[in-house]
């Protein structure tokens, strides 16, 4: 076999080989959107088209703006036309890099629970020791248990499964909410024990299901794949 024919045949083995291994890597960022990991029984809030299941949270149309399979904060918080109390929620988020802004300037947004209730916070808060305002946080009452967050600018996702606050009939408050949450695969709350409100909460009604509310709070914060399964029970 000459030199040449044998280069030639190591070239297109080569070839062969990088272009497997592309397919693969696109693979698996198609994975990454997890659109495979939805359960059965889920609810899809956001599915990267329209935002048919959102409207703002004063009862109008939902303002963000969808493009390129996700939505973007802007123009007002928004709220899900469908009301939850104890619910499992999966939400893929990207916070803008802001190199400019400080603190809670930085990327800011959140997931709220049961309406105004509950906020697991949404901030750049890559690579910090975080407190009780930063990402991951159960907004002013509990921080991560761990800085599990990605750079800006990265895709993240957050499984949060919640538990309502509990009420005898006479309205008395038996049991506080619960919140466990894993970010990025990785858990920063077990089953923490949520005794209020975060603050400016004060609108809902802890007793009563509410919707899904996602943060504008000024940053062009992105989110995408959003699914919720409400989680079933009957005691009290
Ligand atoms: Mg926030």
């Amino acid at each position: 076999m000459s030199t040449v024919f044998r280069c030639r045949w190591v070239l297109m083995l080569v070839c062969v080989v990088l272009a497997w291994c592309g397919a693969v890597a696109a693979q698996a960022a198609e994975l990454f959107k997890g659109d495979e990991l939805i359960p059965a029984d889920a609810i899809v809030l956001f599915d990267g088209k329209d935002l048919s299941q959102w409207q703002s949270c004063d009862g109008g149309p939902a303002k963000w703006k969808v493009e390129n399979g996700y939505m973007v904060a802007g123009g007002g918080d928004i709220c899900s036309k469908q009301l939850f109390k104890d619910c499992q929620l999966h939400v893929e988020f990207w916070v803008p890099l802001m190199a400019e802004a400080r603190g809670q300037g930085r990327g800011n947004s959140g997931v709220f629970l049961q309406g105004w209730n509950y906020e697991v916070q949404i901030l750049d808060s890559y690579g910090l020791t975080p407190g009780a305002g930063d990402c991951g946080a159960i907004y002013s009452i509990a921080p991560p248990m761990v800085n599990a967050c990605r750079p800006p600018e990265h895709w993240q996702s957050y499984d949060i499964f919640f538990r309502a606050a509990r009420f005898d009939e006479s309205g008395k408050k038996i049991a506080n909410a619960r919140m466990s949450v894993m970010q990025n695969g990785v858990w920063i709350h077990e089953n923490v024990e949520v005794p209020r409100p975060t603050p400016g909460a004060s609108m809902s009604d802890p007793k009563e299901p509410g919707p899904i509310r996602l943060q504008d709070h000024g940053c062009p914060v992105r989110f995408r794949n959003i699914w919720v399964r409400p989680l079933g029970g009957t005691e009290k």
